[in-house]
């Protein structure tokens, strides 16, 4: 039967029947939503006031000084906003809003201050993801400290030689059997928090032959061990409020329980990968895999503050005796700016749901929230410069420095190349080279 085999009195009763099933589905609970719970929007506004109020006011002062905020952090501690308990409530929220949302915000406030605040959540999430329910408990509360006394953590990764390429970690951990103590040598680079922070995690190398497979990560505090020290402060083009540092190990004696998930299973795992066996995942790609959703939460907060500025500054200023915006051009690139930044964040929220809810990435979907709002994120700073003309190159006016900002979520977590090489492999099957 065809649609125009259709009766008129079939029609309506099908449109009838269509309607009453609307109208008692309204009153059902419904699976999907994109409405934000009270609590949700509660969190963002009360977010977005600290972003408002203590961070943007704050922003270009820090930017300069190119040194930690740590007056916002701690007032950001006060408030239950940086610690263990503020985390873990955003991380708790069901849908995997929570830290997307947060972020978000903070990141609209200032992207450099709000990596000041967040750095810390990605040794965190690395401590949380393969530390025991005791190394949790011990490790996660020192990576914040208290209000009173606030510490940061830092996430060691990357070497000189070892920055996409996560399998050329050089740094060695060996065991040492006679004091039952891990002994770390090497050189870390680019490490967020690195050599201010109490807590270090470190990706070391245990076994050099299983390449990522013999990987494991180490918890080194400053305050404790010795052989750990703060290698030259990096100098940045943007995200200046945040600290970004090479770390040295240097025949660093380390507890045997400092090894994230113990030695026991450390020991099973190298056991498994010597065989040929396929374990779960590697140690510092576990961590990356985890945080992409959230880092590019961050971006699209870069992003939206730049829409946002460069939208009221082309209804203010006048050229040709009209608004700027009353352009098509002018016009038509906002509407583009607000169009991607709705689509990154659909895709953001998409794998924090995932992630939240255990759904594996089949189609590599944190990558891909990752690399669009990353990309977003560059170009709406970009376009933003170009709407405010000369004012938008200068430093008196903030939409130079959001650009600025914005360029790192095309490089760290995995430049935009890498995600785009774990989405075809994702999509694929194959190992794309
Ligand atoms: C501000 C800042 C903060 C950082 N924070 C941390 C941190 O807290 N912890 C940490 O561990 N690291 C951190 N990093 C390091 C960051 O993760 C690395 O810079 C990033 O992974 C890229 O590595 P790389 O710089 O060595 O670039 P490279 O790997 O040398 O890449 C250079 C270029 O080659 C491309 N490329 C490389 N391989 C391929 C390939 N196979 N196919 C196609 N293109 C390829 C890349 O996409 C890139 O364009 C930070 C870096 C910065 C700048």
């Amino acid at each position: 039967m065809s649609a125009t085999d259709v009766t008129s009195a079939e029609a309506t009763e099908a449109a009838e029947a269509a309607v009453e099933a609307i109208a008692s589905s309204a009153s059902k609970e419904v699976a999907f939503s994109m409405e934000l719970t009270q609590d949700q929007k509660d969190i963002r506004d009360w977010v977005h006031g600290f972003a408002a109020d203590v961070m943007r006011p704050a922003a270009h002062e820090w930017d300069e000084k190119e040194k930690t905020p740590w007056p916002i952090i701690q007032e950001a501690a006060k408030i239950g906003l940086y610690g263990f308990e503020g985390i873990a409530q955003f991380f708790a929220d069901p849908t995997g809003l929570g830290l997307p949302i947060v972020n978000e915000e903070l990141f609209w406030g200032d992207a450099g201050i709000g990596m000041s605040i967040m750095g810390t959540s990605l040794a965190v999430a690395a401590i949380f993801g393969q530390g025991t329910g005791e190394q949790i408990g011990e490790w996660i509360p020192r990576c914040f400290g208290t209000p009173d006394d606030v510490k940061v953590a830092a996430f060691c990764s990357s070497e000189p030689n070892a920055g996409s390429d996560v399998s050329a970690v050089r740094t060695t951990a060996k065991y040492d059997e006679a004091t039952k103590e891990w002994v770390l040598n090497g050189q870390k680079a680019w490490a967020t928090n690195g050599g201010i922070s109490d807590v270090h995690v470190v990706i070391a190398t245990v076994d050099r032959e299983l390449k990522s497979r013999g990987h494991a990560a180490f918890v080194v505090p400053m305050s404790e061990a010795k052989g750990i020290s703060e290698g030259a402060k990096v100098s940045k083009h943007g995200l200046r409020a945040s600290h970004t540092a090479d770390v040295y190990l240097d025949d660093c004696r380390i507890p045997e329980n400092y090894v994230l998930g113990g030695k026991e299973k450390l020991d099973e795992r190298l056991a498994r990968a010597k065989e040929g066996k396929k374990n779960k995942s590697n140690a510092s790609m576990a961590t990356f895999e985890a945080s992409r959703p959230t880092v590019g939460a961050q971006a699209l907060g870069i992003a939206r503050a730049a829409y946002e500025y460069a939208l009221d500054y082309a209804k203010e200023r006048e050229q040709f005796g009209k608004k700027i915006i009353e352009n098509q051009s002018i016009a038509f690139t906002l509407a583009r700016m607000k169009m991607e930044i709705d689509a990154a964040r659909l895709l953001v929220w998409r794998a924090s749901w995932m992630g939240r809810n255990q759904v594996p990435f089949e189609n590599a979907e944190g990558s891909m929230s990752k690399l669009k709002a990353g990309e977003v994120a560059v170009w709406v700073t970009e376009r933003a410069i170009q709407i405010l003309g000369g004012n938008g190159y200068t430093r008196e006016f903030p939409v130079e420095r959001f650009h600025r900002d914005a360029k790192i979520y095309d490089i760290f977590e995995g430049t935009a190349e890498i995600q785009q090489l774990v989405i075809s492999r994702a999509i694929s099957g194959m190992y794309i080279k």
